[in-house]
Order: structure tokens, then sequence, then C-alpha cells
């Protein structure tokens, strides 16, 4: 079970007003980093187990997918904790903000308010972790 972790951020718009959000990062134990890099590594190699019948093809695709397993494996058990999304208030039309961040997203970021596509920078807030709860 991952846990989520939320920090609270700053968040800008161009014209320099600010409004406080909340980013919540997912965390993964070492149970569950070993785990998920066992999955990425047999989802690989699976893929590898099938393109050998597609002719031609799996001279590229099977040896790509067997590299690619352990690759994606280790960056995967790296990945101790990734950015999953943030919320607060737009600073431009005060409308409530959700942004759905990318595991490889990393702060301070543009992005863009859902009500009115307001350009917003989302910008840590040098104040650490707040509170914790188990998704
Ligand atoms: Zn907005």
């Amino acid at each position: 079970m991952s846990t989520t972790i939320h920090r609270t951020i700053r968040i800008e718009n161009a014209d320099n007003g600010s409004t406080i959000g909340q980013l919540h990062i997912t965390t993964y134990s070492q149970k569950e980093r070993t785990a998920r890099a066992i999955k990425m590594l047999a989802l690989m190699w699976g893929l590898a187990i099938i393109t050998l019948f597609i002719p031609l093809a799996h001279f590229v695709l099977v040896p790509g997918f067997l590299i690619a397993g352990p690759v994606i494996a280790y960056k995967r058990y790296q990945m101790a904790q990734h950015p999953s999304k943030a919320d607060g208030e737009c600073p431009t039309c005060k409308q409530p903000l959700s942004i759905h961040l990318e595991p490889s997203d990393t702060l301070p970021m543009w992005s863009y308010c859902s009500a009115n596509n307001d350009p917003v920078q989302l910008i840590d807030y040098p104040q650490g972790e707040t509170n914790t709860t188990s998704a």
C-alpha cells in the first residue's frame, strides 16, 4: 500500500499573485519498490516472448524488450517517491485547482489552471511535509 505525503507549495501566476496549495507525493516502501520493479520486468520479458512470434520484427523487438526489462525495472526500483497531483486555488481566477502531475515532473514547473487555462507556476514551499495519509 503506497503512502501519500502532502507538502505545502506556492501557486503563482505571471502577475506575482500567489496562493498556497498542496502537493500530493506518493511514496513507496522497500517492499513496494521491489514488487513494482519485478512487475515491470515480468511485463517487458512477457512482451519479449509475445513478440517472438512476429516475423521480422522479432529481430528488433525481442532483444529490445529483453534489454529494456532490467533497465526499466531498475529505474522503477530507484523511484522511492513521485508527485501525483497538486491542488489549491488559482491565483488568477480564484477557482479551485487540481493539476495531475507525471512521475517525472519536478517543481518549480508551469502548468494551467483547470477552470480557465490561466498559466500558473507551482513552486516548492520551504516548509517540509505537513501530514501523511495512507492511500
Ligand atoms: Zn484560473
